[in-house]
C-alpha cells in the first residue's frame, strides 16, 4: 500500500486496515456560485489526489441548495477548471439530483419526532440560540405534534407560506455545549428558480443536514472539508446515526490554504469582478483558477505547490512568495528562453555586415533541450538601462569603450554615443570582434557582462503587462479587504520581441526579464508577466 503522507491518508489507511471500508469513494463538493481559486486546488489535491492514491474514487459534486446564488455558467467553469487541473471525477453528481430523497428523510424526521416546523423568524431563531457560554431558549413551537408539523412541512412544499415564514428544524438539544447542535433549521423556504430544478421547489434544505445525506447516498467513504466545518461534525454525525445510515461516512477537516496578499472567498472576488476592479475572473491577478491559467501558470505547478505546502490540521497562512518560488522552479526547468527588450535602445554594429543565424539555448537546465536560429544582425534592440554614460562602479553592462557579450552573439565594444538635443542617448555605435562567437571564442576578450537583445529588422512589437500582488502586503493586515485593494497593480509597457514569440505561443523565461507568456490577441503579441525572476523568497 502506498505510504501515508498526511494524517487523512493516515485515517484512510487505518480504515483499510481495519476493514471499516474496502474501497475509497471521496467527493469534491463546489458550491457552483462562483469560479474555483487555488484554495479549490488545495481542495482538489486533498479530494482527488486522496481517492487515486488508495485506488478510490472521487465525483464531482455539486452542492447547490442555495438557488439565487447558483449558475449554470459557474457549472461549466468548475467542470473546465477540474479538467485544466487533470483530475477526472467518476460520477457528476448534485444535491438537487437527491432533493426528493432528502425531502422523504425530512418526513421521516417528523415522524420520529425528531424535526418540528417553527414559526420564529430568522432574527428570533438568531436572538433565541444561547451563546457559547449560555444555553438557548426552546422555541415554542417545538412541542407540535408529529401530525402538525407533517402537515404544515407539506404546506411549506406545496407553497402556502412566504420566504422566511417557516421553516423546519431539527429537534436535538438547545443547551448543547454546541451551537450547531441547537435545534439546527435545516429547511427554510426560498421562492427562487433553481438552476435545475426550476421551479418544482420552493423549500431547500441546508448544508449542514443535505451535506451527509448526500455524501451516503453517493457513497462517500470519507468525506474530506475544511477546518470550518470541524463544529459542524456533531451535526453531521447526528443526521447519519439518526438517519441509521451505514456505513456512515466519516468526516474529516484539513486546515483551508490562505496565501498572503491574495483573497480567497468566492464571494469578496465576484466583488471585485462586478466592480470592475479586475477585467473578469479570468485577470491573471486573479488567484482564480483560470485566473491562474491566464497568468500562464501550468497546472502541474500548481499541484506541486500544494503538495509541498502539505496538508495539516493547523491553521497557517502561506507566504505568497512560496508559491512564487515553487512557480519560478518549475518554470525554470520547463519554460524555453527567448528574447524582448522593453526599453529598446539602438544598437549598431558599424563592421557587421548581412545577417546570420546564431544559436540560441532553448533551456539550459534541460538536458538535450539543444538550440534554435535567431538572426544576429547590424542593428539591433538593447535595454536602455543596459547602457550608461556615467556608469557607477562595477558596472557590467555596456559603457563607453567597454565590452559586453551580445547573448549566444558576438562582444562588442562600444565606441560612441549617439545624443539627442536634450542629451539622451539615442544610439549606441559598436564594433565587434568575429572571433568572439559563442561556441567558439578564440578573441581572447574578456567580457564580464553579458546582455539580451533583439534584430532590430526582424523583431516584432509586443506588448508587455507586468502585474502587482492585488492585495496589499501583510502591512495592511487586518483592514478590510476593499482597503487592501491594489486597484494600480498591472502596468503596461511597449517592448520589442524576437519573432519567434510572435509565432509560438507558450510560457518563456523572457532572458533577465522574467517569466512570460507569450500570446497574440487581435493580431498584436502580447508579453503578459507570470512571475518575476527574483526571487525575493529563498533570499
Ligand atoms: P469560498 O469561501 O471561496 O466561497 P467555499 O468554501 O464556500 O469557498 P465551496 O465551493 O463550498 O467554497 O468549496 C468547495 C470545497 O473547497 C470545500 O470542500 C471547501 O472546504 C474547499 N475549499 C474552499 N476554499 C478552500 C481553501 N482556501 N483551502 C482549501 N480548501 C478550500
Ligand atoms: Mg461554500
Amino acid at each position: 500500500m502506498a505510504e501515508a503522507t498526511n494524517f487523512i491518508e493516515q485515517i484512510v489507511e487505518e480504515d483499510l486496515a481495519a476493514g471499516r471500508v474496502t474501497a475509497i469513494q471521496t467527493r469534491f463538493p463546489p458550491e457552483p456560485n462562483g469560479y474555483l481559486h487555488i484554495g479549490h486546488a488545495k481542495a482538489m489535491y486533498v479530494d482527488f489526489g486522496t481517492a487515486e492514491k488508495y485506488g478510490g474514487k472521487c465525483n464531482l459534486f455539486f452542492d447547490d441548495t442555495n438557488p439565487s446564488k447558483e449558475k449554470t455558467e459557474y457549472v461549466d467553469a468548475i467542470r473546465a477548471d477540474i479538467r485544466w487541473m487533470g483530475y477526472t471525477w467518476a460520477k457528476e453528481v448534485y444535491a438537487s439530483d437527491f432533493f426528493d430523497t432528502i425531502y422523504q428523510y425530512a418526513e421521516k424526521l417528523i415522524a420520529e419526532g425528531k424535526a418540528f416546523v417553527c414559526d420564529l423568524s430568522a432574527e428570533e431563531i438568531k436572538n433565541t440560540r444561547g451563546t457559547l457560554t449560555e444555553p438557548g431558549q426552546e422555541s415554542p413551537y417545538r412541542n407540535r405534534t408529529p401530525e402538525e408539523n407533517l402537515r404544515l412541512f407539506r404546506e411549506m412544499k406545496a407553497g402556502k407560506y412566504a420566504d422566511g415564514e417557516k421553516c423546519l428544524r431539527a429537534k436535538i438539544d438547545m443547551s448543547s455545549p454546541n451551537v450547531n447542535l441547537r435545534d439546527p433549521v435545516i429547511y427554510r423556504i426560498v421562492h427562487a428558480e433553481h438552476h435545475r430544478t426550476g421551479n418544482k421547489w420552493c423549500i431547500y434544505p441546508m448544508y449542514d443536514y443535505a451535506h451527509p445525506i448526500c455524501d451516503y447516498l453517493q457513497g462517500v467513504t470519507h468525506s474530506l472539508c475544511t477546518l470550518e466545518f470541524e463544529d459542524h461534525r456533531p451535526l453531521y454525525d447526528w443526521v447519519g446515526i439518526t438517519l441509521g445510515f451505514s456505513p456512515k461516512p466519516r468526516q474529516i477537516e484539513f486546515a483551508r490554504l490562505n496565501l498572503t496578499n491574495l483573497v480567497m472567498s468566492k464571494r469578496y472576488l465576484k466583488k471585485l469582478v462586478e466592480e470592475g476592479s479586475v477585467h473578469g475572473w479570468d485577470d491573471p491577478r486573479m488567484p482564480t483558477l483560470t485566473g491562474l491559467r491566464a497568468r500562464g501558470i501550468p497546472a502541474e505547478a500548481i499541484k506541486d505547490f500544494c503538495e509541498r505546502a502539505g496538508v495539516a490540521k493547523a491553521q497557517s497562512e502561506c507566504e505568497i512568495g512560496y508559491f512564487e518560488a515553487v512557480i519560478r522552479d518549475y518554470l525554470n526547468s520547463h519554460a524555453p528562453r527567448a528574447m524582448a527588450v522593453v526599453d529598446p535602445l539602438k544598437l549598431t554594429i558599424a563592421n557587421y555586415e548581412g545577417g546570420e543565424d546564431v544559436d540560441f539555448e532553448i533551456n539550459q537546465t534541460q538536458e538535450g533541450a539543444g538550440t534554435r536560429k535567431v538572426k544576429f544582425g547590424k542593428t539591433l534592440f538593447i535595454e536602455r538601462a543596459d547602457f550608461s554614460l556615467a556608469p557607477p562602479p562595477k558596472y557590467y553592462r555596456l559603457k563607453p569603450g567597454g565590452y559586453v557579450r551580445l547573448k549566444n552573439a558576438y562582444i562588442v565594444r562600444a565606441d560612441e554615443a549617439v545624443t539627442d538635443e536634450a542629451g539622451n542617448v539615442i544610439e549606441v555605435k559598436c564594433t565587434y570582434f568575429p572571433e568572439s562567437r559563442s561556441g567558439s571564442d578564440t578573441s581572447g576578450i574578456k567580457a564580464k557582462g553579458v546582455l539580451h537583445w533583439v534584430n532590430a529588422e526582424t523583431c516584432v512589437d509586443a506588448t508587455l503587462k507586468q502585474y502587482d500582488h492585488l492585495l496589499r502586503d501583510a502591512d495592511y493586515s487586518g483592514q478590510d479587504f476593499s482597503e487592501r485593494i491594489n486597484l494600480d497593480s498591472e502596468h503596461v509597457f511597449s517592448a520589442k520581441a524576437e519573432p519567434y514569440l510572435a509565432e509560438n505561443e507558450g510560457s518563456y523565461q523572457l532572458m533577465r526579464t522574467g517569466y512570460y507568456r507569450a500570446f497574440r490577441q487581435n493580431g498584436q503579441l502580447i508579453l503578459s508577466e507570470i512571475v518575476s525572476l527574483k526571487d525575493n523568497f529563498n533570499k
